[in-house]
């Protein structure tokens, strides 16, 4: 079957705008990510927004959490290239001089601003403003009342009970433009309450993994939660909560979001084999250059680095174009074909080459490009093949020798 047939049918959720970026209903799945630098020093916030734009994020947050960081706001909003969301917590009154500075939306952490007259303060204003509001509830902060309600313990039916609060609120002055969040650091809490959340309501998700920590402990964790739930169709837009450059968060959902099909591919999909006893080249240290090499160009196709060409160019045969090492050479292959031979220490050289060919030109274009050398490319190819297979065996890994003396060992 071919992989980009497989698709994760989405729960249907209501459609809102984030300025000028739609979330829920059928738009694309959203990259989100949070300033690190004090709002109040637009300057230095808006060279982070840049590089978090930059990076693929649609949608970006600032704290908003003293009188100047509204200030900072009303500076940033009308140069940032992405809708921003003031992040308020405990003051009410900083969420309303947000709304002022023109934000695009805000996200009120239900368990830190409690009184529900503020709630409605707050909704009343965002509703006449037309700005949506995230309802970030959060399993560290959640409600006191509710914690206790639930048996002092944070439970997916706690956190969702204190977002349904909050909507009910809202809904109090009949405001609808919500998205929600339920994000707790323990992942099998966070998936269930998310579930449990698209149960209950069709306002969109905002999904996370909060304080998931460093990488690559952290990204391991926030992608097992968001991951997960991608898969069951569950969640509109996704942010990556790590310690560490906010430019990384927005770079992994991304990936995330283009690995499951559920973004167009904007850069270089880099594909490596994990290298074996066969491996004519440092696999590792390849795979890294040629990341480094395509980190910044916008290339939408998927590139494989492989050890030999032996299996190299079979098993990455769905790539658009790789490169296999053998005999002190790069066996550049385009969807599975060998169609060019280099020497091995131009072999990243030649897949940026090539890979901006495709782009530009096309595939149609590259094979007819390829015409001149396939034949002697495929004649290399076969050569190195053979040697390979006669120097190292049709075990190169001496899987045989290693199970017998393991055998042994336990005896
Ligand atoms: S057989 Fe070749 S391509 Fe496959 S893992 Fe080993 S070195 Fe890489």
């Amino acid at each position: 079957m071919d992989a980009g047939a497989v698709v994760f049918p989405r729960k249907p959720t209501r459609r809102i705008m984030v300025g000028d970026v739609p979330v829920g209903g059928d738009s694309p799945i959203t990259v989100q990510s949070m300033t690190i630098t004090k709002t109040a020093d637009s300057e230095a916030t808006l060279q982070q927004i840049y590089a978090l734009a930059a990076a693929g994020a649609d949608i970006v947050r600032c704290t908003c959490n003293e009188p100047e960081a509204a200030e900072g706001l009303a500076r940033i909003v009308p140069r940032s290239p992405v809708p921003i969301v003031a992040d308020i917590h405990h003051n009410y009154r900083r969420a309303l001089e947000a709304l002022e500075a023109g934000v695009h939306c805000l996200r009120l952490n239900p368990g830190n601003i409690r009184k529900p007259e503020h709630i409605k303060a707050v909704a009343q204003e965002a509703k006449d403003r037309g700005v949506p509001i995230r309802i970030g509830v959060n399993g560290g902060s959640l409600d006191e009342s509710l914690y206790r309600q639930y048996g002092n313990q944070v439970t997916p039916e706690a956190m969702v009970a204190s977002a349904l609060q909050e909507i009910a609120y809202f809904e109090e002055v009949d405001f609808d433009l919500i998205k929600i969040s339920v994000k707790a650091s323990n992942v099998p809490l966070m998936i269930e309450a998310y579930r449990q959340l698209s149960e209950a309501t069709d306002h969109p998700l905002h999904l996370g993994v909060t304080e998931a920590g460093p990488p690559p402990a952290g990204i391991v964790k926030a992608t097992a939660g968001i991951a997960t739930l991608l898969a069951e169709g569950i969640g509109d837009t996704i942010r990556y909560s790590l310690t560490s450059d906010p430019v990384d968060e927005a770079r992994l959902g991304r990936v995330l979001l283009e690995s499951y099909g559920l973004r167009e591919r904007k850069n270089v999909d880099l594909i490596a084999c994990p290298s074996c006893g066969r491996a004519e080249i440092d696999v590792y240290k390849v795979a890294q250059e040629a990341q480094d090499a395509f980190a910044d160009r916008q290339i939408p196709l998927q590139v494989a680095v492989m050890g030999c060409v032996v299996n190299g160019p079979g098993e990455a045969r769905d790539a658009d174009l790789g490169i296999a090492a053998g005999n002190k050479r790069g066996h550049l292959f385009v969807k599975g074909t060998n169609v060019a031979v280099v020497p091995e220490d131009e072999m990243v050289s030649t897949l940026v080459e090539w890979a901006e060919f495709i782009t530009r030109e096309g595939m149609e274009a590259a094979m007819e490009r390829a015409k001149a050398t396939r034949d002697v490319a495929r004649k290399a190819a076969d050569e190195d093949r053979r040697r390979n297979l006669d120097d190292r065996g049709d075990d190169a890994n001496a899987t045989e020798q290693l199970v017998e003396l393991l055998r042994k060992q336990r005896a």
